[in-house]
């Protein structure tokens, strides 16, 4: 039996624990499994110590009685005062190691004596030395220091014996650290490393309730920085809104009854397109490419010697530091193992080797393809219809679903055809054009009506992809099985003659021929379609809605057993219908 070492990623806003079981990591979830544990500790009214989401709870309302981002204050010789009373912060670390250690007991109902921890890669000794007090304090042998991104690469990279250049890009809540790394023959060595321990997503939902307390002085003619409340409310919307959108083109803030003004209630409500936001973070998403060069310099590399792009930290997964990076590298970054955890899961490879234990490779299940699909656009600097719009991205892992919002481009533009395509070249028509549909009967607007897609990818490769008018909800959906495999030649060549671009024009003909893959398709969509009417009709109380929802399911049972290519698609979508209006 090999001792128990467990690994341990003591961040700065998170922290996890995770260990090597049967060959496989396991992050260890707490009694609510939640397996990232806020790094914040507090004392509560009553005089308990609060570690975790409970203290980040109370950080809004009673920053007094609570310590956060400990980390940065690690090999100072300082005290925090907490709830009246001083602590060292090698202290404040012990208290959140000690929880740690809880919860790993907890679950392997074995007492947990000694660890691997994490540092950033330019810690000094101090920094380390301060680390491996707390870990005593709280009981725990230290046995090894590691640096994070020398975890990431062993997450990553375990058993693998070719040399190579990685460079680990790590975004977190409040620090960016950019690493070059160097693996050879399963040695890891950081050999350059730059960054700022002030810059993280933080600040980007700083700048999110920059914007909604403009918004509501604004309006209300309010300043409402000075009601605590209110602001602890705006503070988590504001960072969920952040999360939505790196999924979403677009979110909608709602918070109600988030004051009162003069007697009246007032209530959030604030529209944040990812566009916009994206402006809001672009200056920090330079900075953080200024340092990768600096990193660079430092190891005496330049942009072609990577061979490998890693992403740690929950920040990377905001598309625009990914867009970014691989236009700076031309290589797809990999996020694919979970970034917020893969720091911990690099630890407890570490701690395996240390404990003498085998360790396999982290498996997860990712897309092996983009896909996406195809819009009026630029290739080479020329305007060029057939431009491929990536929506879901090579290596992410599933299940996923990812949304993006295109626009029409005609004055009353009726119809849509939705191409949808898998592969990496810009050019649409280069890639494999998987499945088409399109969303018609679209409100008589002026260019620019929104209509929004969304995919959904699972485990076992079925591709769902739905349309929706954004102003009328109005929405068409198809299911791809199979997606990930390829398709033979000349099924796509086939496919190929049908290509069409998204924004045809009103006067485009859709009514492309119609492949019995479509037609199955169909048929599979209206019986997913009839299962949820069925299951939504016992939550309906007018007698009205209820009727209607059985003659259209009558109809479209009908239709399929016919096999009415025409009524499956009209009743599909009448019922598509009446289940949004009645979901809103
Ligand atoms: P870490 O310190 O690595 O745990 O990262 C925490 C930061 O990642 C926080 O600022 C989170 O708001 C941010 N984060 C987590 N998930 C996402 C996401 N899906 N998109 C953007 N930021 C995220």
């Amino acid at each position: 039996m090999n001792e128990l070492i467990v690994g341990i990623d003591l961040g700065t806003t998170n922290s996890e624990i995770a260990i090597v079981e049967q060959g496989k990591v396991t992050l260890i979830e707490d009694e609510n499994g939640q397996q990232i544990i806020p790094s914040f500790v507090s004392v509560a009214e009553n005089g308990d110590i609060l570690v975790g989401e409970t203290a980040k709870n109370q950080y809004l309302l009673y920053p007094e009685r609570t310590i956060k981002s400990i980390k940065r204050r690690m090999g100072e010789d300082v005290t925090v005062t907490m709830a009246g009373q001083s602590y060292t912060p090698q202290e404040i670390s012990a208290i959140i190691l000690r929880r740690l250690k809880a919860i790993a007991e907890n679950y392997t109902k074995k007492p947990v004596n000694k660890a691997v921890i994490t540092v950033p890669a330019y810690f000094s000794d101090a920094q380390r030395q301060a680390t491996r007090d707390a870990g005593k304090i709280a009981g725990l042998e230290v046995v090894r220091i590691i640096n994070e991104p020398t975890a990431a690469a062993l997450t990553y990279e375990n058993n693998q014996t070719t040399a190579k250049h990685i460079l680990v890009y790590d975004l977190g809540g409040g620090t960016f650290d950019v690493s070059i790394v160097n693996l050879e023959q399963n040695v890891v060595e950081v050999i350059a490393s730059h960054g700022n321990n002030h810059l993280g997503g933080d600040d980007f939902d700083q700048e999110i309730i920059n914007h909604i307390v403009a918004h509501l002085q604004e309006k209300y003619e309010i300043d409402i920085t000075v009601e605590r409340q209110a602001m602890a409310r705006i503070t988590r919307a504001a960072e969920q809104a952040k999360l939505a959108l790196s999924d979403k083109p677009f979110v909608l803030i709602e918070e109600e009854f988030l004051y009162e003004h003069h007697g009246k209630p007032i209530h959030l409500s604030l529209e944040l397109e990812r566009h916009l936001y994206e402006d809001m973070i672009v200056d920090y998403i330079d900075e953080t490419l200024d340092a990768i060069h600096v990193a660079l310099e430092g190891a005496h590399l330049t942009a072609s010697d990577i061979d490998k792009i890693l992403l740690v930290g929950g920040s990377t997964r905001t598309p625009l530091i990914i867009n970014r990076l691989r236009e700076e590298f031309g290589l797809q970054p990999h996020g694919e193992i979970n970034p917020d955890l893969c720091v911990a899961a690099g630890a407890a490879i570490q701690a395996a080797r240390i404990a003498g234990q085998d360790v396999s490779t982290v498996l997860v299940d990712i897309t092996p393809y983009t896909f996406g699909t195809s819009a009026l656009g630029e290739l080479n600097g020329q305007p060029y219809m057939h431009r491929f719009i990536p929506v879901i991205l090579k290596n992410t892992a599933l299940p996923t679903t990812k949304t993006e919002v295109f626009y029409t481009v005609n004055d009353n533009q009726q119809a849509v055809l939705i191409d949808i395509y898998q592969g990496e070249s810009p050019d649409a028509l280069q890639n494999t054009l998987i499945g088409n549909f399109s969303i018609t009967e679209l409100s008589q607007v002026p260019e620019g009506n929104p209509i929004i897609l969304t995919m959904a990818l699972d485990v076992n490769g079925i591709l769902h992809v739905s349309a929706k008018e954004k102003i009328t909800g109005l929405n068409k959906s198809i299911t791809i099985d199979n997606a990930t495999s390829h398709f033979e030649q000349e099924a796509l060549a086939e496919a190929k003659m049908r290509v069409g671009n998204l924004f045809h024009s009103s006067e485009s003909n859709s009514d492309d021929v119609v492949s019995s893959d479509e037609e199955e398709q169909a048929i599979v969509q209206a019986k997913e379609l009839i299962a949820k009417a069925q299951s939504t009709l016992a939550t309906i109380e007018s007698s009205d809605d209820k009727e209607d929802i059985i003659n259209q399911i009558e109809r479209l049972n009908q239709a399929i057993a016919e096999q009415d290519r025409v009524i499956i698609a009209e009743a599909s979508e009448q019922l598509a219908d009446i289940l949004f209006y009645l979901d809103n």
